[in-house]
């Protein structure tokens, strides 16, 4: 099968909204950018070629100024907070998290006002105060103090719980295998999920479809879907990408 026919589904869901008037919103997440990398550069050349806004999770403890500089005159870019320093706190048999219940509350949310502080004194007006949990994972009794840090926004994974004490901007789709053999995930299981996200939507849009990649990881099966993807999603009428900053005001 061609790429062209891998992206045929997509490509008739969007369709179908277009024929009811509708708009399908994305946003585009990439995880755990600490510097200027080629890696970034390719990611960076990617979205700024396609017009689409992009939010770096940005990892506090090891960024510095070098990404600060970088990312300057990137009008498209925002950095959001990516935990503290990605450390692992949970047993072996555990899945991996930074701001669980391992540590006392106070001692994660010491951290993540410390991140907090760097971040939007690196990044200005570039910064915006939403958390994205390292592995996604946050104890949910420490959700209500975000707030008080500032933090207006948690950007999890899968599909935004009713109920939250806070606001909810997840992602949904993730471009990369992490089982196995890293790499990206094959691109018609890719497609498969985005036309399901898109289809639960169609008669309730109640939250963007977020699109999450990890740049640093990413192989040539990877960087290929989202090329691929924001090529046929840009020209698409039926399709608006989204910046966390036009989303969460809205
Ligand atoms: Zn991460």
């Amino acid at each position: 099968m061609t790429a062209h026919d891998i992206r045929a589904p997509l490509r008739a869901e969007l369709d179908r909204w277009q024929a009811a008037g509708k708009t399908a919103r994305f946003w585009l997440r990439d995880d755990d950018a600490i510097e200027p990398t080629p890696a970034l550069e390719k990611l960076l050349g990617l979205t700024g070629a396609a017009g689409v806004p992009l939010t770096l999770a940005v990892i506090p403890a090891s960024t510095g100024e070098a990404l600060a500089t970088r990312l300057a005159d990137e009008s498209q870019v925002l950095v959001a907070l990516h935990g503290w320093s990605h450390t692992n706190h949970a047993r072996p048999d555990e899945k991996k998290q930074e701001l669980g219940a391992h540590r006392a509350a106070d001692v994660v949310l010491g951290e993540l006002r410390d991140g907090f502080e760097i971040l939007q004194q690196l990044f200005g007006r570039q910064f915006i105060p939403m958390l994205v949990p390292p592995w996604n994972r946050i104890n949910g009794a420490l959700i209500a103090d975000l707030p008080e840090l500032g933090l207006e926004t948690l950007s999890v994974y899968g599909a935004a719980k009713a109920r939250s004490p806070i606001r909810l901007l997840n992602t949904h789709v993730d471009i990369m295998n992490w089982h196995g053999i890293r790499g990206g995930r094959p691109h018609d299981e890719l497609v498969a999920d985005v036309v399901t996200e898109l289809r639960t939507r169609f008669d309730d849009d109640a939250e963007p479809i977020g699109i999450l990649t990890h740049h640093l990881v990413h192989d040539e099966t990877a960087w290929a879907f989202l090329s691929d993807l924001l090529t046929e999603t840009i020209t698409h009428p039926a399709v608006a990408w989204k910046s966390a900053a036009s989303l969460v005001d809205a």
